[in-house]
């Protein structure tokens, strides 16, 4: 059957990422040929509205309100509240990021729907659909079927792969102002803290340090070995406690969760909280001077010896490439 899905696309520093494309996909899984329509807030939304249509929205509804410049719960709810009224849509799919997982459970609770999180993967299509998400910190995955009511979804990134982009598509771009009131937040600056420009939560390839980097000096040959990659730089909560690095890069059950074509993992012992950030990634390299240490079981590549020996060396060896 037929359904009409809405995608919250999101952007950051004026970039559309990559999840709003990968939530395009899930919700044409979703919409059984239905109609796929795409939502943008903040500065610039209208001229992403081109790429989301180029991937597969439908049309895009876009709002450039000073209240939506930047993510706050309020201003987000209510007026997604009413482009589902408006739009009388039968699902919603939004990517499973830091104001996803702000905005989803909230907004379901004033739908009056359920909510399925951090889908990884879609199996079939339509009301038959089942999605797939990971369960205890990773470790089992459950499929869910949602057979009737409003569909919301949060979908982690870089996991469902996005539609190839049709530059001859078209759609309509429809231009919305919302009633937005008593806003308990307002933004006044957004302070930018650096880690290293790449987003960790949609990297290709990542370079995780743990406690085995010793230092925050320690860090300077990953980022070498980063800098050759095009990758971004990660760590354990190891090394952010012992103040390493900023805990804006930690990876882990109470970090942030990622899912690179490649991970490095060098100096980290591979606890069970540091897994269930990681262990999903596509390929796993560990570099670890202890063949015991567990990281070892969930890598694909395991280079037992000294990082500070084995990282200049494959930084030199990629720059050949
Ligand atoms: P260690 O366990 O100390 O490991 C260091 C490793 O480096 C060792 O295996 C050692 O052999 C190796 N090493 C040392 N020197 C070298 C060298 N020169 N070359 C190569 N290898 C070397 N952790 C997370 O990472 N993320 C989380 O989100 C997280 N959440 C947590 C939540 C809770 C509730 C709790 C209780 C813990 C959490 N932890 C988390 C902490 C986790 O349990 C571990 O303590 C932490 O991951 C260890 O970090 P590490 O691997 O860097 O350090």
């Amino acid at each position: 059957m037929a359904r009409k899905i809405l995608v919250l696309g999101e952007t950051k520093e004026n970039e559309l990422r990559n999840v709003s494309f990968e939530a395009i996909a899930a919700a044409h899984k979703a919409a059984e040929g239905g109609e796929v329509v795409g939502v943008l807030f903040g500065e610039g939304a209208a001229s992403h509205a081109e790429a989301m249509i180029q991937h597969g929205a439908d049309r895009v509804i876009v709002s450039e309100m000073d209240e939506l410049k930047q993510y706050t719960t309020d201003a987000y709810m209510q007026a997604m509240e009413q482009v589902c009224e408006e739009e009388q849509a039968e699902g919603l799919v939004i990517g499973h990021t830091s104001s996803g997982k702000d905005l989803a459970p909230r907004l379901s609770r004033k739908l009056s729907s359920g909510l399925i999180t951090d889908c990884v993967e879609i199996e079939g299509e339509g009301t038959n659909a089942q999605y797939i998400r990971p369960v205890y910190s990773g470790k089992a995955f459950e499929k869910i079927k949602m057979e009737d009511g409003f569909l919301f979804i949060t979908i982690r990134p870089n996991n469902i792969p996005a539609l190839e982009a049709d530059s001859s598509r078209s759609g309509n771009i429809d231009t919305k102002t919302f009633t937005i009131s008593n806003l308990r937040t307002i933004i006044k600056e957004v302070v930018k803290k650096s880690t290293g420009g790449i987003d960790l939560a949609e990297a290709n390839i990542i370079v995780a340090g743990g406690r085995g980097v010793k230092s925050a000096e320690g860090f300077k040959p990953l980022e070498e070995l980063a800098g050759v990659l095009g990758a971004a730089i990660g760590a354990s909560r190891g090394a952010c406690d012992a103040d390493y690095c900023d805990y804006a890069l930690q990876i882990g059950q109470t970090g942030k969760v990622v899912t690179p074509d490649l991970y490095i993992a060098a100096g980290i012992s591979g606890a069970i909280q540091h897994l269930a950030g990681m262990s999903n990634s596509k390929v796993i390299v560990a570099i670890n001077k202890d063949p015991e240490a567990p990281i070892f079981e969930v890598a694909d590549y395991g280079i037992v010896g000294d990082l500070f020996d084995v990282i200049p060396a494959l930084t030199e060896e990629f720059k050949k490439v």
